[in-house]
Order: C-alpha cells, then sequence, then structure tokens
C-alpha cells in the first residue's frame, strides 16, 4: 500500500460546472473560488497539496452577508492555522472578482497576515456593487496581484481542477472571443487599478 491520500480524493469540478461558471459569455448568479497554496522558501515554491480545493457562495438570503465565497474562503484559511514563521503563497481562481465588502475582509486578513501572499485570478469583474472599483484598488494597495484570468489561467484550471472522467487530455475548448474579452477585461482592470478616484 502507498502511502498518501489516493487520486480519487483529488477535489475536482465537473467539466459542465467550469465552463458554466468561469465562461466568459455567460453571467452566473453563482461565485466559484479555486485555491492552492505553496510554501515560499528563497526561490522555490512547494505546493501543498492538502490545501487544495474549489468552493461556492451559499446563496441563503437570510445570511447573504457572510455567505460570498470569499468570506467561506477566509474561514477556511484561518482554520489551516498556517505556521506564522513561513511564508505561503495563496493563489485563487474565481469566477467573479471580489465585491467590495469582501475585498475589505481580505485586506483586513492579510493586514493580519503577513506570512500570506495572495494573488486573485478572476474570470469577469464583479461590478454589481458601488464601491467595487476602490476594493480592487485596496486589494491592490495590500500587496495582492489582482489578474484577469487569460487564456493561460483558463488552461491551467482545466487541467488541474476539471474532472475529465475517462480522457485526461481532452483539450480546453475555448469559446469564442476568449482573448479579445480577456483583453477588454484586462484593460478595464489596469484602468481601475490605476485609477486614484473613487
Ligand atoms: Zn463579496
Amino acid at each position: 500500500m502507498e502511502a498518501g491520500p489516493a487520486p480519487e480524493a483529488r477535489p475536482l469540478m465537473d467539466e459542465q460546472t467550469f465552463l458554466d461558471n468561469f465562461s466568459h459569455l455567460n453571467c452566473p448568479r453563482k461565485t466559484y473560488l479555486r485555491y492552492e497554496v505553496e510554501l515560499l522558501v528563497g526561490e522555490n515554491s512547494i505546493p501543498r497539496d492538502e490545501y487544495k480545493d474549489f468552493l461556492h457562495n451559499e446563496s441563503s438570503y437570510k445570511i447573504w452577508e457572510r455567505c460570498h465565497a470569499e468570506l467561506i474562503f477566509l474561514e477556511r484559511m484561518a482554520s489551516w492555522n498556517l505556521d506564522t514563521e513561513l511564508r505561503y503563497r495563496v493563489t485563487c481562481f474565481i469566477s467573479w472578482s471580489p465585491c467590495p465588502d469582501c475585498a475589505d475582509e481580505l485586506v483586513k486578513f492579510l493586514r493580519e497576515s503577513r506570512h500570506v501572499n495572495l494573488r486573485i485570478f478572476a474570470a469577469r469583474i464583479y461590478d454589481w456593487y458601488r464601491g467595487y472599483e476602490a476594493g480592487l484598488r485596496a486589494l491592490k494597495a495590500a500587496g495582492t496581484d489582482v489578474a484577469m484570468m487569460t487564456f493561460q489561467e483558463f488552461e491551467y484550471c482545466w487541467k488541474n481542477f476539471v474532472d475529465h472522467q475517462q480522457d485526461e487530455d481532452k483539450p480546453f475548448p475555448r469559446w469564442d472571443n476568449l482573448d479579445v474579452e480577456s483583453e477588454e477585461l484586462t484593460k478595464n482592470l489596469e484602468g481601475i487599478l490605476q485609477n486614484q478616484e473613487d
């Protein structure tokens, strides 16, 4: 018997859930958040696979303020009790960028967690709430790398956290105008991050 978790224990998302939620062509109500953690040692990064999974927001309206994906993620991260003497890089691939309230909570966490470096790749910009631009700028000011997902990240996610059943080599089925959309969103995000106004 080999030690370690069985291959089927890898947390994977089914293909349709990934495409429905991450494609530029859709505007889903849910937010999916995939995360992975690396331990940074000098120039090296060591994947910590025990902290690799995905989650989505909970849609009970009664607890709406506690149900966004980022807040569930923050609770989960707190429960890991990552060693404050070490350095970690946490990467999130999220189907919608953080709303202003979640951005605030992430910033608070990062201020108290100097051992954690956060990267966020978002599929789409969530501009539903006023102040979303300021929220994204606050994340950047707190040291977070905020970027839009491009073909590279969509393909990475497809290969690394989507369940392809029997067909491991199934190529990522890019949707129409993926590159154009990514480029446009990247420009929008850059404009938001550079703007000093609210
Ligand atoms: Zn939120």
